[in-house]
């Protein structure tokens, strides 16, 4: 069955003791309510994932993630961070190609396909992020441009490898603007995401797929997103800084 997932991405938001105190929030907040078959993932900035892991309870239905690692397994690369080190401290899942990722640090197809490459091998699960800026919907070339980000970055991998994949649209120009994609728009995208899967894999495999929508996403449009039959959760910037609000867009899965 198809895994509903709603992932908080924290940005570089948040020093140690108010990160502690948001997760403490949200695990109180959550309280074993979860009625759904939804999971839980939440991507703090590296230096809290080690403390906020040890917060959670065997068979928990939170998980923690990672916002980026390198692409290599170690070595001389001052300041970065590795798979195995991710994985080491508690986390399950990395958030790869996040199109501040792709825009500030330059992050092109060819070292997001290492990345995918590097988590896979470390068993984790790649939260991969695709999607299309403002100039590319408005020139009517969005198709193309998440066809080839899939392409360029995710397609060489196995059948079995790709599997491990959660993939999430995230159209560039809802990130943190307050415009949300329609419902409508976001449903179009991830069916087009399934059918490309479908013709690189098997309908099986692209079936089974999550795949999350991302862009100001927030308590009064999750239900109408999350209710589209190919939008399978959330990966949420702005509203999973506040406990009572990400708690909220979670429980959209138990009704
Ligand atoms: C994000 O950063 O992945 C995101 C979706 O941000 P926001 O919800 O703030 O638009």
């Amino acid at each position: 069955m198809r895994k509903n997932i709603v992932a908080g991405n924290w940005k570089m938001n948040l020093d140690h003791a108010a990160g502690l105190q948001l997760f403490a929030e949200i695990l109180n907040l959550i309280n074993n309510e979860l009625k759904g078959n939804q999971e839980v993932v939440v991507c703090p900035p590296f230096v809290h994932i080690s403390s906020l892991a040890q917060l959670l309870k065997a068979n928990s239905t939170v998980s923690i993630g990672a916002q980026n690692c390198h692409h290599s397994d170690a070595g001389a690369y001052t300041g970065e961070i590795s798979a195995s080190m991710l994985k080491s401290s508690g986390a399950s899942y990395v958030i790869i190609g996040h199109s501040e990722r792709r825009a500030f640090f330059a992050e092109d197809d060819l070292v997001l396909a290492q990345k995918l490459d590097v988590v896979l091998k470390n068993e984790l699960s790649p939260i991969f992020c695709i999607g299309e800026t403002l100039e590319q919907r408005n020139a009517g070339t969005h198709f193309d441009v998440i066809e080839s980000q899939l392409k360029e970055a995710a397609f060489h991998l196995s059948d079995d490898q790709f599997k491990k994949l959660v993939l999430a649209y995230e159209p560039v120009w809802a990130i943190g603007t307050g415009l949300t994609a329609t419902p409508e728009q976001a449903q179009e995208v991830h069916a087009f995401i399934r059918s490309k899967v479908a013709e690189q894999y098997s309908a099986e495999l692209a079936n089974e797929l999550t795949i999350l929508y991302g862009g100001s996403c927030n308590p009064k449009n999750a239900a109408e997103l999350f209710g589209q039959e190919d939008i399978d959760g959330g990966l949420i910037g702005g509203a999973s800084l506040k406990a009572q609000d990400f708690v909220d867009i979670i429980k959209v899965f138990n009704s």
